[in-house]
């Protein structure tokens, strides 16, 4: 997910209005937001014992691959409720003009094109985007209208992701930043951890390909507290392995791609960085001195 405001996750922890009314009939959600919410709450309400619990504690990257079974019965259910929505969302929003969407679509193209070009380069494996383009409106937040999400990504609608148009946030950095999410394996990485790496990669390739300039990204950046404690950890690579920052950082990228720690656990020791990934599931874990303390960083507060 992209937005300028703290602390929402791909974990979908949150509570949620019923979607299905006392008399029976599915209520269907009046934007993104509530779909997820309503993830939350169904799942919370149908899944019982061991399978909740399994739910409310592991990230759907850990629940694929540790419970495949329990992930394929959520995700069955929620792409069948996600396609039901857009559906319903065609039918019932006024759609993307078309000169519009043909933009985006272009956008879209040229992402695709400089991520697959990239990810080649580091032989990490690529899935070419598949976006969907939904109405502005459906990205508004009822709840919360100072949050400006541009895109987002279901981890348990894992075929495609969503985007809107004509939207305060640029396209190409809504873009590089979902599809970051849609081609990286996440586990074991916390929320927090994701989004600052997610949107500090976004950051560089968006630079790296001359696709925004610097004044743009700062106008837009999203993430600020996630993207600290990124940075620390980036100087501190570069310091300790040492290396160039543009390298630290795509080692750190590496091992969020592609789930393979090798290369951060060269840098700082396997039992501090294992700790780090820990502090990154957990909402006050995420601070600089508490991260400084698990690698044993000296100095100044970054
Ligand atoms: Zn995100």
């Amino acid at each position: 997910m992209l937005t300028t405001t703290v602390g929402l996750a791909l974990c979908l922890s949150f509570l949620a209005d019923a979607a299905v009314t006392p008399t029976g009939e599915v209520r269907q959600p009046r934007n993104i937001y509530e779909l997820v919410y309503a993830f939350e709450h169904t799942f919370r309400n149908i899944l019982e014992g061991e399978e909740l619990k399994l739910y409310r504690t592991l990230s759907p990257a850990e629940l694929k691959l540790d419970h495949p079974a329990l992930y394929e019965r959520i995700s069955v259910d929620v792409k069948r409720w996600t396609d039901e929505w857009i559906e319903h969302v065609e039918h019932t929003v006024e759609p993307v003009p078309s000169g519009k969407l043909n933009t985006a679509r272009k956008t879209a193209a040229q992402v695709d094109g400089v991520l697959k070009t990239y990810f080649e380069s580091k032989n990490w494996p690529y899935r070419p985007l598949r976006v969907v383009f939904l109405p502005p409106r459906v990205f508004l937040d009822e709840r919360d209208r100072g949050k400006i999400t541009g895109g987002m990504y279901i981890p348990y609608y894992p075929d495609a992701f969503f985007a809107t148009v004509d939207w305060p946030i640029p396209e190409q950095l809504v873009l590089v930043h979902e599809g970051l999410h849609f081609n990286a394996s996440v586990r074991p990485f916390g929320a927090r951890l994701v989004e600052g790496i997610t949107e500090t990669a976004t950051h560089y390739l968006l630079l790296k390909y001359d696709l925004m300039d610097e004044r743009q990204i700062a106008r837009s950046g999203a993430y600020p507290d996630e993207r600290k404690v990124v940075a620390l950890i980036i100087d501190e690579i570069a310091k300790r392995a040492p290396m160039g920052r543009d390298e630290a950082l795509e080692l750190f990228l590496a091992a969020y791609v592609t789930g393979n720690q090798d290369g951060m656990t060269r840098v700082f020791g396997d039992e501090p960085w294992q700790e780090v990934l820990r502090l990154s599931h957990t909402r006050e874990g995420w601070q600089t001195h508490k991260i400084k303390k698990a690698l044993a960083i000296q100095g100044q507060a970054h």
